[in-house]
């Protein structure tokens, strides 16, 4: 059984095309999302040896190498020039690698349809990185798995712009457009911890002595709790 996170970003793929899922691990997002006849085909993606061979093993096991590719490499180099795909899955990285691999791999997203990607940190990067591309979000999903909060945000070209037209765009940016305006338990949880937890840095910077950088600190922290809270 694939896990709820997974499962949440299969679900956004285009039906019966071919996407890329890139640091793939053991490839359990392209082997279900072909099982379960969402997509037709698909390249598994793997920069680090072992968890390239749990893919190759992986896609043996389900016997379904006719359809899935495994290949070695960094970020989007695994995608050929000229190569059609349709969707680009990066989950479970640090948005700022997932930010790097899409601009390394900048010359590969030409024709690609949509981009899946589940930061496990930073989405904002992603989102920044987004409108800077001309991206547009065109839906959310926060989830939560074991004590674990996930966002998922999907993308197609676009206007990058739409979606931040109810919040600032700071706003936007920090906690997702979608995410914000659905407001959903797990949204309203994930940014009552974090505020929480700022608020707690920003007593103790207030306690601590006034350098520099404390003082930054305390101001960018008090403004995101504005921020979080006006929302
Ligand atoms: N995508 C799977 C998931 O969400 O369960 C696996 C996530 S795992 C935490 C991250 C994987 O990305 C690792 O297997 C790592 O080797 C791979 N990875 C990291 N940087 C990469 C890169 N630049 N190109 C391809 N794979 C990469």
């Amino acid at each position: 059984k694939l896990s709820k996170r997974l499962e949440t970003v299969a679900n956004f793929i285009l039906k019966d095309t071919v996407f890329a899922d890139i640091g793939s691990d053991h490839a359990y997002l392209p082997c279900y999302s072909i099982l379960q006849g969402i997509a037709k085909g698909a390249i598994a993606g793997e920069i680090t040896d072992g968890p390239f061979i749990s893919a190759k093993k992986q896609v043996i096991k389900c016997e379904l190498t006719d359809v899935i590719s495994v290949r070695q490499g960094d970020g989007l180099s695994v995608i050929k020039e000229g190569e059609s795909v349709d969707c680009i899955t990066i989950a479970g990285m640090g948005g700022g690698l997932i930010k790097k691999i899409l601009e390394d791999g900048a010359s590969k997203l030409t024709g690609v349809k949509r981009l899946i990607l589940q930061p496990n940190i930073h989405a904002n990067f992603i989102r920044q990185w987004m409108i800077d591309n001309g991206w547009e979000l065109i839906d959310e999903e926060i989830i939560e798995e074991d004590n674990k909060i996930y966002e998922i945000l999907v993308a197609e070209i676009g206007n990058p712009m739409r979606p931040y037209q109810t919040n600032s765009l700071q706003a936007g940016l920090l906690l997702g457009p979608h995410l914000a305006k659905k407001k959903s338990a797990v949204f309203q949880k994930k940014w009552t911890q974090e505020c929480n937890h700022w608020k707690t840095i920003v007593q103790q910077l207030e306690q601590a002595g006034h350098t520099y950088e404390a003082n930054e600190k305390f101001k960018e922290l008090s403004t995101q709790i504005k921020l979080v809270e006006e929302v």
